[in-house]
C-alpha cells in the first residue's frame, strides 16, 4: 500500500514553515531521541513517523538519539532493538546513531558553565529533605541551605562528585532558578547525580550521571536540532529547557513543540507496564503478538506501510484522546486486502471422502492468488478422493441463509468441482467426523451443465497433500479500553487473548511461507508464519476479514 500522497498538514507544520519563511532556519532538523530502557512501541511509531517523515518532506535531517543518562535501566539489546525497528519501518537516520552519552565531556563542561556563573549548586539535602523544601502546586518551595555556597567550593564539590568521593544519593548538583516558580520542574531542579553504575556506552568512566531535562536539550543544541518535538507531558519542562540553554554558551538554539501522545485503547503504552508483562511472563516476550510494539506487530504480520499509514490517519495534535484498535486493524486490513496473497488453510477439520473420485487419482488445479489482481499470478493445489473442510461449514440441515454444505445439497469447492453431500458420520460424543460426498465431474471451472445454480463455495484442502498447521489466534491483550487507568492494570489481562488451533491443515504452497509476507486464508482472515524456529509449521492471525469486534462487544 503507498502512503497517502499527501500529508495532511498539522500545527507543527505550519511552525515549521513560518520558520523556513521568516529565514530562521536553512534546513529542518529533528531527531528521535528514545531512552534504551525497552523496546518501541506504537506510540513510538507516532513520533518516528512524526519526526523522520518532516526530515523527508522538508529535505532536511532526523537524527537517531539514544538518549542514554540511566545506565542501570538501560542495555545494548535495546540499543540493537531500537535500531532494527525504526530501519524496518522504513526510515533512515542522518549519519550513525546518536548517544546523549556521547555528550558527556560537553555536558559536564557546561555543568562548570553554570556553576562558575553562580547559576548551580552542590546540594547535600537527601530525596526526603528535598522534597519537604520543594513545595507544593499550592505553596513555594524553601530555598536549600546550600543555595549559597560560594562559587569555588561548589565547583571543588562537583569536582569530588565527578571523582567519586561521595556516596550515591549523598548530593547533587541544582540548577539556582526560582524556588517559588508556578512551574515545579523550575524548583532548583537536579541537574547531576550521583550513579556507581557501568554505563554500556562509556563503561565506568563516569559515576555523575546529567538528568534528562539537562542532557535533552543540550543535545539537542549540539546536533543543531530546529524543531524538537516531544509528547505533551513535557509541556513544563520547556522552561528548564528553555533556561538550561539561555544560560549556558551554546549558540544554537533549538525549540521544543508538544504534540500529544497516543493512546490505544486495550492496550498499554507504557515501557514500564510493557516490562512488566514481560517479566511477569504474562506474554511470550517483547515480540509476543499481542504486544503493542512495533516488534509484536511485526510478529502478527502487520506491515511497516500500514504502521506508518495508521500514523497518517491518526495525525498530530495537541489534544489528548483515545485511538479505537479498529483504526489500527482498519490499516493492516486494507494493506492486505489489496497485497496479501490468498491460499486455503481448514482451521477446525473434518474429513470429507468425494464416493465416486478414484481412490489411485489426484489432479493438479491451478487456482488464482489474488481474486482481483491478475499479476499475482496462479498456483497449483492438488485434488484427490479425500479432503478437509471446515466444520462450520457444513450442516446436517440448514435454511436456505446456510449458503455452505448440507446433505442432499450442494456446493462448490473453490477452484475445483461442485459436490454433493450424501451422509456424514460422527463419533461417540456426536461430532462430526466425516462427510461423505459425490462430484459432478463436469463443474471444474463452469456451472453444472443443466443449469442447476449452486450458490455456496467453501474452502478445502486435499489430504494427501496437506500440511498439519498450528494457528494462533489472538484477541485484545486486556479486558478494559483503558488498563492503565486500572489500580493493577495486570488484573485486567484478557485471559483468552490466546486461542492455539493446533489441529489444523494448510494447503501445501504454504510450507514455504515467509515470516514477513502474510496471506489471506481464505474466508477465514491474514495471517502469517511465526517468525520463531519451529518445527511445527505455526501461523499468527494478523486480523479477522472483517471488523468483529462490534461482534464480540455483544456476546
Ligand atoms: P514510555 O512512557 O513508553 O516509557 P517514553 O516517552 O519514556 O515512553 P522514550 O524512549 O523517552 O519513551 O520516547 C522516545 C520518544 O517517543 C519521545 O520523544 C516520546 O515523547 C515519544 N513517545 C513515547 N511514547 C509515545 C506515545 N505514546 N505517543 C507518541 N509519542 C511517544
Ligand atoms: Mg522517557
Amino acid at each position: 500500500m503507498a502512503d497517502s500522497t499527501a500529508r495532511p498538514s498539522n500545527f507543527i507544520r505550519t511552525i515549521i514553515d513560518q520558520d523556513l519563511a521568516a529565514g530562521k532556519h536553512q534546513q529542518v532538523q529533528t531527531r528521535f531521541p528514545p531512552e534504551p530502557n525497552g523496546y518501541l512501541h506504537i506510540g513510538h511509531a507516532k513520533s518516528i513517523c512524526l519526526n523522520f517523515g518532516l526530515a523527508d518532506d522538508y529535505q532536511g535531517h532526523c537524527n537517531l538519539r539514544f538518549d542514554d543518562t540511566n545506565p542501570e535501566k538501560e542495555n545494548l539489546d535495546y540499543v540493537r532493538a531500537i535500531e532494527n525497528d525504526v530501519k524496518w519501518l522504513g526510515f533512515e537516520w542522518q549519519g550513525e546513531p546518536c548517544y546523549s552519552s556521547n555528550y558527556f565531556d560537553q555536558l559536564h563542561a557546561y555543568a562548570v558553565e553554570l556553576i562558575e556563573a553562580g547559576k548551580a549548586y552542590v546540594c547535600f539535602l537527601n530525596n526526603e529533605e528535598m522534597r519537604a523544601y520543594r513545595g507544593t502546586l499550592t505553596e513555594p518551595g524553601k530555598n536549600s541551605p546550600y543555595r549559597d555556597t560560594p562559587i569555588a567550593e561548589n565547583l571543588a564539590l562537583f569536582e569530588k562528585m565527578r571523582l567519586g568521593e561521595f556516596k550515591e544519593g549523598e548530593c547533587s548538583l541544582r540548577a539556582k532558578i526560582d524556588m517559588s516558580s508556578p512551574f515545579m520542574c523550575m524548583r532548583d531542579p537536579v541537574l547531576y547525580r550521583i550513579k556507581f553504575a557501568d554505563h554500556h556506552q562509556t563503561g565506568d568512566k563516569w559515576c555523575i550521571y546529567p538528568m534528562y531535562d539537562f542532557t535533552h536539550c543540550i543535545s539537542d543544541a549540539i546536533e543543531n536540532v530546529t524543531h524538537s518535538l516531544c509528547t505533551l507531558e513535557f509541556q513544563d519542562n520547556r522552561r528548564l529547557y528553555d533556561w538550561v540553554l539561555d544560560n549556558i554558551s551554546i549558540t544554537s538554539r533549538p525549540h521544543q513543540y508538544e504534540f500529544s501522545r497516543l493512546n490505544l485503547e486495550y492496550t498499554v503504552l507504557s515501557k514500564r507496564k510493557l516490562i512488566a508483562l514481560v517479566e511477569n511472563n504474562h506474554v511470550d516476550g517483547w515480540d509476543d503478538p499481542r504486544m503493542p510494539t512495533i516488534a509484536g506487530l511485526r510478529r502478527r504480520g502487520y506491515t511497516p506501510a500500514s504502521i506508518r499509514e495508521f500514523c497518517q490517519r491518526i495525525g498530530v495534535t495537541k489534544m489528548d484522546n483515545m485511538v479505537e484498535m479498529a483504526m489500527l486493524e482498519a490499516c493492516i486490513r486494507d494493506d492486505l486486502n489489496e497485497n496479501a496473497p490468498r491460499a486455503m488453510a481448514v482451521l477446525d477439520p473434518i474429513k470429507l471422502v468425494i464416493e465416486n473420485y478414484p481412490s489411485d487419482q489426484s489432479e493438479t488445479l491451478k487456482v488464482v492468488n489474488h481474486p482481483q489482481n491478475e499479476a499475482f499470478g496462479t498456483r497449483e493445489v492438488t485434488f484427490s478422493k479425500e479432503l478437509y473442510i471446515e466444520r462450520e461449514d457444513f450442516r446436517e440441515s440448514a435454511n436456505k441463509k446456510f449458503k455452505r454444505l448440507v446433505l442432499d445439497k450442494e456446493v462448490r469447492l473453490r477452484g475445483a468441482y461442485v459436490v454433493k453431500a450424501l451422509r456424514c458420520e460422527k463419533d461417540a460424543d456426536g461430532n462430526v467426523t466425516t462427510v461423505y460426498c459425490q462430484y459432478d465431474a463436469d463443474t471444474l471451472g463452469k456451472n453444472p451443465a443443466d443449469g442447476r445454480s449452486v450458490k455456496g463455495v467453501i474452502h478445502w484442502v486435499d489430504a494427501k497433500t496437506a500440511k498439519p498447521a498450528e494457528v494462533r489466534l489472538y484477541d485484545r491483550l486486556f479486558k478494559v479500553p483503558n488498563p492503565a487507568a486500572e489500580e493493577d492494570f495486570s488484573a485486567a489481562l484478557n485471559e483468552n487473548s490466546l486461542q492455539i488451533l493446533n489441529n489444523c491443515f494448510v494447503e501445501a504452497s504454504l510450507a514455504h511461507a515467509e515470516t514477513d509476507k502474510p496471506v489471506q486464508f481464505e474466508r477465514t482472515g491474514y495471517f502469517v508464519r511465526d517468525i520463531k524456529p519451529s518445527d511445527k509449521l505455526v501461523f499468527n492471525r494478523t486480523v479477522t476479514l472483517r471488523d468483529s469486534w462490534a461482534k464480540v462487544e455483544n456476546k
